[in-house]
């Protein structure tokens, strides 16, 4: 990941150029800029010039600026402004800064502050203390261990944490002036704006999920990205969660030396992410996934209807005629080489119209408009599959990996196809033949290039047949590998995709009562009766689940566990009535624990009721 410092142009030239974009990704900006313009253009206008600083300008923008951020700075007339401004500078000397986080470990950890500051000079947080400061959780320097929270919603990563540094807010008076933010802020890190995957999968997922959590984190926030990189090429994006302009790190230094956010979130919800990039094991999908398919089509609608995207709810259910395929293409790295013969191949065989995108030809708005409506997205390893976001339900993505990569090592679209509810089907193919690759040994290391290596080195990877699993980031065969070029066996493509096909699940819109799950069952009770010196009987009872009478359920079971005090062992049952007397292995005289709870569908499991002491 290279960073790249963001170029200031003057207002004008902001309006109508990105300000920093790869050549690569050029045209999707221009055009992505321009549909998302018309939402933000009054804000564009005032905002983006102001922030655009140049220092023959200073005053001018300074102005507009605080217009537009009503940002309370000291003057010297008697005016509103003048009057916030001192209010606001009261509040932070007399109550110092506030803090109360939720969370328990700093990789679960959200923090909402009043009067956080920022010294851009420092480039350090600063909690001012004072007689009613709060510092929830306080603890100590345990907040170096390794940090108070992850900025990032990519776990533990030691680029990404947070923390501030302590002042006595009585230090004010030796410190420059704080200018102050008055709107809500919600401070957190991008974690690689250049690769739209990351955009969707660390930034904007987990952003709009954290705005869900706090309802003054609402379409007037500010966005603050305090991960110090310029815009990127996908800043359009952000600005769809929320009406303000975000800010980046380098722009809060305009500002002043001392800015104060006077109400602010710092962190990020990890809730949505469902990959993990191998930094400490090789990568693969998040252990424990806490979202589903919903949430993630929640996003997408909601993203969609911000960037004005209608969707025809045809899906995979459609007329036959209207189906289409999708074909991805990269035009820079990791090229399909015989992309042409491949997309004459999709179109004769499934006989479906085939339309070819790239994010370096197309709007990001087109692009998801035109995914939005198909029946299956074909397309290399690579960020632009995280588009599969807007597929409709049903529809199949096919991902092709380069010679020598294994597709089961390297599944973030795989996890996210599968994830339940999501409702995708799912296919990969891995070109198998060597004289079917083109390899760049000569490019530089980030491009796969492994000229600088030992030539032993060389050799070894050039001769491998097969990536081993590794760790991020920087593994010279994995990079040699995955940016190679390659044709397309076209047979053993269509044979894959073909059985994909055949196999396809239709995933019909699923009603909500499909995924219910049952309540407690109600009115557990038990009897028991002895029969002979080593005969015994339990029967137990119970009423439905509550929920069960307005629910349509197809099938209903009960399971019921049987374990004899002091044992550490259970007899499990599955049961479709109500009540039932178990006498086998019952003994008399003896104390059983008996647990009961209700299945619908067979996998929909409901809670235990209490448990149940049973003495024969
Ligand atoms: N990219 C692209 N066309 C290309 C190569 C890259 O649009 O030919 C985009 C890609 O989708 C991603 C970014 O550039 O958003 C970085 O690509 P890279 O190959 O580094 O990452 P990957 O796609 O492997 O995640």
């Amino acid at each position: 990941m290279a960073r790249r410092a963001a170029q200031s142009s003057d207002s004008q030239q902001m309006l109508e150029y990105p300000s920093s974009s790869t050549a690569m990704m050029h045209t999707s900006v221009v055009s992505c800029r321009r549909s998302l313009g018309v939402l933000f253009n009054g804000l564009l206008v005032s905002v983006v010039a102001a922030l655009l600083w140049e220092y023959s300008k200073l005053r001018e923008h300074a102005a507009m600026l605080e217009e537009e951020l009503h940002m309370t700075q000291p003057s010297q007339e008697l005016t509103q402004a003048h009057l916030d401004y001192h209010l606001a500078l009261r509040a932070l000397h007399e109550d110092g800064t506030r803090m109360v986080c939720s969370g328990k470990m700093h990789t679960d950890r959200i923090c909402r502050f009043d009067y956080l500051c920022y010294n851009t000079e420092a480039e350090e947080f600063v909690f001012f203390h004072s007689n009613s400061s709060i510092m929830l959780p306080n603890l100590g320097s345990r907040r170096f261990q390794p940090a108070l929270l992850d900025m990032s919603s990519v776990e533990d990563h030691s680029t990404q944490y947070f923390n501030y540094l302590e002042l006595p807010a009585a230090a004010l008076r030796f410190l420059p002036k704080p200018v102050f933010v008055p709107d809500v802020a919600f401070i957190l890190n991008r974690f690689n704006p250049d690769n739209i995957m990351h955009v969707f999968h660390d930034d904007l997922l987990p952003a709009f999920y954290t705005m869900k959590l706090y309802s003054d984190l609402d379409e007037k926030a500010r966005l603050v990205f305090m991960e110090g990189w310029g815009e990127g090429p996908h800043f359009d994006l952000y600005k769809v969660l929320s009406n303000k302009q975000p800010l980046l790190k380098e722009q809060l230094r305009n500002f002043g030396k001392l800015i104060c956010f006077t109400k602010s979130y710092v962190g990020l919800s990890k809730m949505t992410t469902w990959y993990q990039y191998g930094f400490v094991q090789p990568q693969g999908p998040k252990a424990n996934l806490l979202v589903s398919g919903n949430e993630i089509r929640q996003f997408s609608k909601a993203f969609m209807d911000k960037i004005n995207i209608t969707v025809e709810a045809k899906g995979t259910d459609g007329n036959d005629k209207d189906k289409y395929i999708v074909v991805f293409s990269r035009l820079t790295t990791r090229l399909i080489l015989n992309e042409a013969e491949l997309i004459m191949a999709l179109a004769q065989t499934f006989q479906m119209k085939v339309f070819k995108v790239s994010l370096e030809e197309q709007s990001f708005p087109s692009i998801v408009q035109v995914v939005s409506g198909a029946s299956m997205l074909v397309s290399m390893h690579g960020a632009q599959l995280i588009t599969s976001l807007f597929l409709p339900r049903g529809a199949l993505v096919v991902e092709l990996f380069p010679f020598a990569v294994n597709p089961e090592h390297y599944t973030p679209y795989k996890t996210l196809a599968t994830l339940p509810g999501m409702d995708i089907n799912y296919v990969s193919w891995r070109n198998t033949k060597k004289e079917n690759t083109v390899t760049h040994p000569d490019r530089p290391w980030e491009q796969g290039g492994i000229a600088h290596l030992e030539k032993d080195e060389q050799e070894r990877i050039s001769a491998s047949k097969e990536v081993s699993r590794h760790l991020c980031c920087r593994n010279a065969e994995w990079l040699f590998r995955i940016y190679q070029d390659t044709k397309v066996d076209i047979p053993s493509l269509l044979e894959v995709v073909r059985e994909a096909v055949k196999s396809q699940h239709g995933f019909k819109m699923s009603k909500p009562a499909s995924k219910i799950h049952p309540g407690r069952v109600r009115e557990a009770q038990c009897h028991t009766s002895v029969q002979a010196a080593d005969k015994a009987k339990i029967t137990v009872s119970w009423q439905i689940p509550w929920n069960l009478k307005y629910l349509k359920v197809k099938e209903v079971k009960y399971e019921v566990w049987i374990q004899e005090q002091g044992e550490n062992t259970y007899m499990p049952y599955i049961l479709p009535q109500q009540n039932y007397t178990f006498s086998e292995n019952i003994k008399p005289f003896t104390t059983y624990l008996v647990w009961v709870r209700c299945i619908f569908s067979s996998n929909l499991l409901g809670p235990f009721a209490d448990v149940l002491v049973c003495r024969t």
